[in-house]
């Protein structure tokens, strides 16, 4: 194995929210040094980390100072610039390159290599202008969901279109180039995340059945409650991506199931993904260790689940109730991220319960009034 980036080594991550505070925690406990660039001074990933750079990510000459500090440098999220990434690249080992950034971070560029590599998409139009609206509206049909290419998540820069509602589309289309999509009947919402390292080995992690609500993910849920020989084909085709994509780190697949179980590669993260955080207290690895380990071109483990497992999370409406009521909750394993702005719908933090009974565990969290709000 050529490359390979040992503990000792300084590890350097742009973004420094909750995906990059659970890398740097991994990194730590794994012996590197961590160097978070983010423009809010002491953020989550810094709190965890050796040192921070406050800068904004599209800041070139802060990039180059950290990776001229760096013996790797790797990212926590998709809207940094590849070009950006390029130009950086001349000063440091950025091992995940660009392909799987620049695939991901354009919804068509997306659609696009998922059709070329015959995976399975849910019918779509690229919309430029109204009349390209009006045209993709006859092909498509309502209900149809319009998005912006870029930069979305949550459910933002996404309107729902009814055949009596199509206001704010007028506004959506004129901010950048959309893609209007067909309204699946949804089954179920499922995600796979797979590693890889600069080799091409895998470590590849079971299905998660993901639960959201207002387009923000709620509960994740592993094993997902699929059958089996559905199970298989969707890890196949989370890995086939993965390596058609030349992945190097932690990825994520999100895929739709309708109703008559028809399946559809929905999005891809090229990025570790909420709904893997279940992995911390699920697996031998997680996916954070896993994206460490591929970045520094380290063996890939096979993935072993210990316990069933479901992960809910803890939105700025539900944290104070939630550090309260830990303490009732042995089975509760709440990770804070130590935010210092409380918001509506902001994700503060989560909470993994290992059980042996999903359902029952399930109807808990279900029940509990925390999550009302
Ligand atoms: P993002 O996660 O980047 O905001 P997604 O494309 O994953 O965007 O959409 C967010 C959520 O909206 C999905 O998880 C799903 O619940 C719903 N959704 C998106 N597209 C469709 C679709 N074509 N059919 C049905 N539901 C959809
Ligand atoms: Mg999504």
């Amino acid at each position: 194995m050529n490359n390979q980036i040992l503990s000792g080594s300084t590890i350097g991550i742009i973004g420094g929210g909750q995906l990059g505070q659970m890398m740097s925690l991994s990194a730590k406990e794994k012996g590197y040094k961590v160097i978070i660039l983010d423009p809010q001074p002491n953020c989550s990933a810094a709190q965890v980390s050796d040192e921070q750079i406050i800068a904004e990510y599209s800041d070139l000459n802060a990039l180059i100072e950290l990776a001229k500090k760096v013996d790797v440098l790797t990212y926590e999220f998709e809207n940094v610039d590849a070009t950006t990434i390029k130009e950086v690249s001349k000063y440091t080992y950025i091992p995940q390159g660009t392909k799987a950034l620049e695939v991901t971070q354009n919804r068509i560029f997306e659609k696009d290599f998922l059709e070329k590599n015959d995976f399975p998409v849910v019918p779509h139009e690229v919309v430029s202008s109204i009349e390209d609206f009006t045209k993709a509206i006859d092909e498509i049909g309502a209900p149809s969901i319009i998005k912006t290419i870029r930069g979305g998540y949550d459910g933002k820069g996404q309107i729902r279109i009814s055949s009596t509602n199509i206001s704010g589309i007028e506004d959506l289309i004129s901010s950048g180039e959309c893609i209007l999509e067909k309204t699946i009947i949804l089954e179920k919402e499922v995600s796979v995340v797979v590693s890889r390292n600069v080799d091409g080995q895998t470590s590849l992690f079971p299905v998660i059945e993901n639960i959201h609500r207002e387009n923000i993910l709620h509960l994740s849920i592993c094993p997902a409650r699929i059958s089996s020989v559905m199970a298989e084909k969707i890890q196949f085709i989370a890995e086939d991506i993965a390596n058609k994509l030349e992945l190097v780190g932690t990825m994520c697949v999100e895929f739709f199931i309708s109703n008559t179980d028809e399946l559809f590669v929905n999005e891809i993260a090229p990025r570790p993904h909420n709904s893997g955080h279940l992995t911390i207290e699920a697996c031998n690895i997680s996916q954070f260790d896993a994206h460490i380990l591929g970045i520094c071109n380290l063996p890939m483990p096979k993935i072993k689940q210990f316990s069933p497992a479901i992960m809910v999370n803890v939105l700025g409406q539900h944290l104070e109730e939630s550090r309260k009521s830990v303490f009732n909750h042995v089975e509760w394993n709440l990770h804070d991220y130590g935010k210092s702005e409380i918001k509506h719908n902001r994700k503060m933090g989560h909470i993994t319960i290992l059980t042996k009974n999903l359902d029952e565990s399930i109807n808990k969290i279900e029940k509990n009034s925390i999550w009302d709000k």
